[in-house]
């Protein structure tokens, strides 16, 4: 009587089969549609998970961070933070708690940035509670899997959890914040970025700087450091609009 087991509330943990592979793991769901988050974790728990929510980025980032969890499901559009900065953010700690990204369908949103940024998977909305748990348990079955999100250009590269910046094989010594400027230029690698993006995200609302030329000034360090040493043209002006960095590195 192979199923016996599952009727047997003290046995259920060592002899139920179907529940073998749902011993309780605590998975952290931040979405901020509050019906869906409900929705998923009852969901989930009736899969054998344990599951807290949060509703907003800042409290999902804190929640992932100090609260031990064996999954993360993230959903990307998120106020305060967004869950591809929560991924990133967690990944630039070196905290490889494996990351499952519940993208809406509309495309708005690349499931390859995503896994760029270092999540594990991705599950397009609507989906079934019962597919997410599967993919839960592949995921908890490989564990917590580096997965550092390298950005490249070219011969170009910067590994935001390492903090190393190489130029083929060369590691270029970066400041903080020549660093923090080079790796949002990575990220819109081919485009071109106005200074006033670049000022706000780098050097960020608090401070007190409102002046563009510091931007040109740290372009200019950022050249002599990844272009002039290799006679490379990686970072160009585009005048009167920005910066360039060329995807293929210059
Ligand atoms: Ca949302």
């Amino acid at each position: 009587m192979p199923d016996a087991g599952c009727e047997e509330p003290e046995s259920v943990a060592g002899a139920c089969p179907r529940l073998r592979d749902t011993v309780p793991v605590r998975v952290l769901v931040v979405e901020d549609e509050r019906r869906l988050a409900a929705a998923v974790k009852r969901g989930l728990e009736a899969e054998g998970f344990v599951v807290d929510l949060a509703h907003d980025g800042p409290t999902g980032l804190y929640l992932a961070r100090e609260g031990g969890y064996d999954s993360v499901v993230l959903d990307i559009m998120l106020p305060g933070l967004s869950g591809y900065k929560i991924c990133e953010r967690l990944r630039a700690e070196r905290n490889w708690v494996p990351v499952l990204i519940l993208s809406a369908k509309d495309g708005e949103y690349d499931q390859a940035d995503g896994l760029d940024l270092g999540a594990d998977d991705y599950l397009t909305k609507p989906f079934s509670y019962v597919v997410l748990a599967a993919r839960l348990r592949a995921l908890l079955r490989r564990g917590a899997v580096p997965r550092p999100a390298v950005l490249r250009a070219g011969d170009l590269s910067l590994d935001p959890a390492a903090r190393v910046v190489r130029r083929g094989s060369a590691v270029i010594s970066l400041t903080a914040r020549e660093f923090a400027l080079l790796e949002y230029l990575l990220r819109r690698a081919g485009e071109v970025v106005p200074k006033a993006e670049l000022l706000s995200h780098v050097w960020e609302a608090t401070d007190e700087i409102a002046d563009l030329n510091v931007v040109e000034v740290y372009a200019g360090y950022l050249r002599r450091k990844i272009d002039a040493p290799f006679g490379r043209h990686a970072l160009r002006t585009v005048r009167g609009a920005g910066y360039l960095l060329a995807a293929d590195g210059g």
